[in-house]
């Protein structure tokens, strides 16, 4: 339902979660985060309200300064901590929105291929995708294009790798996704709404496009072509909607 990323310079799991707090108003049943620590991914998540997650975080809280967030709206499977975002593997941690249509195919041959999935949700395919193609010696870019090709149906989704704290990849089908570009840090979310308390310089990714987002900025790839998307300035800065 809703998606934020940072790739940032301090720790990032309160600033994920004031993201988090900003696509309040559409709705969930669920949320987590994702960070990596020392290269490994970790992650809270908790069924209902933002103030479960909040209370979790307190507890138990989380470093890193590279991380992802989600409120999930359930499609496939329950609305519980298991099956809240974001999905993980050793490898990588994705947080989703929209409905992967294929996912019973895709989790069949995965399955085969000897993967061991734990959600009821479509989200899971993906992670355990990407991590397929990196068992198979794949970059997290080339994984990603390869994805794109055998992902169908309608998603936005924000990708975060083990051991790579400087990369944050972004794609978007059928469902929103902008960048955000700061100072030093980037920014993946649904709506300029999570994005407006870290900047006001927007990107909105087109259909079918994909990013590689790095502390120097992005880079845009459709179908696998270089491509250009305009960087505008939004009136909606944190300053201004406090
Ligand atoms: N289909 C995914 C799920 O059920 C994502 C739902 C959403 O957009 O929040 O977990």
């Amino acid at each position: 339902c809703g998606i934020i990323g940072i790739l940032g310079k301090s720790p990032v799991a309160s600033l994920l979660f004031d993201g988090l707090k900003r696509l309040e108003y559409r709705g969930y049943d669920s949320a987590g985060i994702a960070t990596l620590v020392d290269g490994r991914i970790d992650r809270r998540r908790a069924e209902g309200k933002l103030g479960n997650l909040e209370k979790l975080l307190s507890s138990e809280p989380l470093s890193g300064t590279t991380g992802i967030g989600h409120t999930r709206w359930a499609t496939h499977g329950r609305p519980n901590e298991v099956n809240a975002h974001p999905h993980a593997t050793e490898k990588v941690a994705v947080v989703h929105n929209g409905i992967i249509e294929n996912f019973q195919e895709l989790r069949d041959e995965l399955r085969a291929a000897g993967h061991v999935f734990v959600t009821e949700t479509d989200t899971e395919t993906v992670a355990h995708l990407l991590t397929h193609y990196l068992d198979h010696g794949k970059t997290p870019e080339e994984a990603m294009s390869m994805a794109m090709t055998r992902l169908q149906g309608a998603f936005s989704l924000a990708i975060l790798f083990a051991g790579r704290p400087d990369l944050m990849i972004g794609a978007r089908r059928g469902s929103p996704l902008a960048i955000g570009y700061g100072n030093g840090e980037m920014y993946l979310g649904s709506d300029a709404m999570a994005l407006a308390p870290f900047t006001s310089r927007i990107c909105y990714l087109m259909e079918d496009d994909w990013a590689v987002i790095t502390p120097e900025g992005a880079t845009i790839y459709n179908q696998d072509r270089l491509v250009n998307r305009e960087v505008k300035q939004t009136a909606l800065s944190g300053a201004l909607i406090g």
